[in-house]
């Protein structure tokens, strides 16, 4: 194998979900980065997997970094893996794609599970357009504030968040995005996998009942986009006309953002209302 990085998904929960192909990488490289070495090693043992391994996790990027860099440097080939997922959602690696493509070297994701995917993918709700916002802040105010710059998005939004923080933060979307339907996608691929669905005050009833132990993704659904009202084009040429001080091609510049048509389209209305008025 030639110097490459390889980002490699691995299982959220359900060992069972890696792909082929990550298990044969895993087996082929030179070193595998793991965010938790001993964590991963469960991983690597139970598919026979045996490899020199280091460590790359949130406080020794900077200079782990410079390590698996210099083995690719010299053209080996690194395997990247997370506790769980895919590496660089809500884990480290980043820093590492960014310096290694900054380099030309190879990086090559080899995709799998994503507790964010996953859990959007049964939700029920919009996929075509999403946000995944990782974790909201864990200081109130400064969720409220992320919140409140998320409310106006307009697809599905989807958050990590520890469970221990679930209730304070469902509360705050309660009360900054109202009652939207919300899901709390529990233990995906586990046994105890489940999915709390209703709106952000059912939702909140349902989990302050019992304390919330277990990995969870909350989903928020699109807030309702209101059309915006535009003024008929008509309207908005007579307007601009009976002002009396703008050129006719000023007036279908601006008729057309106020009415949202075309520039082309308010200029002939524009020409047609000037020479018959009536
Ligand atoms: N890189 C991972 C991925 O691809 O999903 C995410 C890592 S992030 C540090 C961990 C967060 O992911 C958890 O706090 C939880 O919000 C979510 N998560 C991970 N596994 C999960 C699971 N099995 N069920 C529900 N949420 C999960």
């Amino acid at each position: 194998m030639t110097a490459t990085l390889y980002i490699i998904a691995t299982p959220i929960g359900n060992l069972e979900d890696i792909t082929y192909r990550a298990v044969r990488i895993l087996g082929e490289v030179n070193l595998i980065a793991a965010e938790d070495t001993r964590h991963s090693l469960k991983l690597l043992n139970h598919y026979g997997i045996s490899k020199p391994l280091t460590s790359y996790f949130d406080h020794n990027q900077q200079f782990k970094g410079e390590r698996i860099l210099n083995a690719l440097r010299r053209g080996k080939s690194v395997a990247l893996i997370s506790d769980a997922g895919t590496p660089c959602i809500s884990d480290p690696g980043f820093q590492l794609v960014r310096d290694a493509v900054a380099e030309n070297i190879p990086v090559v994701p080899v995709p799998g599970a994503c507790a964010a995917v996953a859990a959007l993918s049964a939700s029920g709700l919009p996929t075509d357009n999403f946000t995944f916002a990782g974790f909201p802040p864990s200081r109130q105010g400064k969720r409220r504030t992320f919140l409140t710059d998320m409310n106006a998005l307009p697809g599905t939004l989807v958050l990590y968040e520890a469970p221990h923080r679930l209730v304070g933060t469902l509360n705050d979307i309660r009360e900054v995005m109202g009652e939207r339907q919300v899901i709390v996608a529990r233990e995906l691929t586990k046994i105890f996998e489940e999915f709390i669905r209703g709106t952000a005050s059912e939702v909140i009833a349902a989990v302050s009942q019992d304390i919330v132990r277990g990995e969870v993704v909350i989903l928020i659904a699109p807030g309702k986009v209101m059309p915006q009202e535009t003024e008929p084009l008509e309207n908005v040429l007579s307007r601009l006309m009976a002002d009396g001080t703008l050129s006719i091609k000023d007036i279908a510049k601006q008729a057309a953002v106020i009415s949202g048509v075309s520039r082309s389209e308010a200029y002939t209305e524009a020409l047609r209302l000037k020479n018959d008025p009536d």
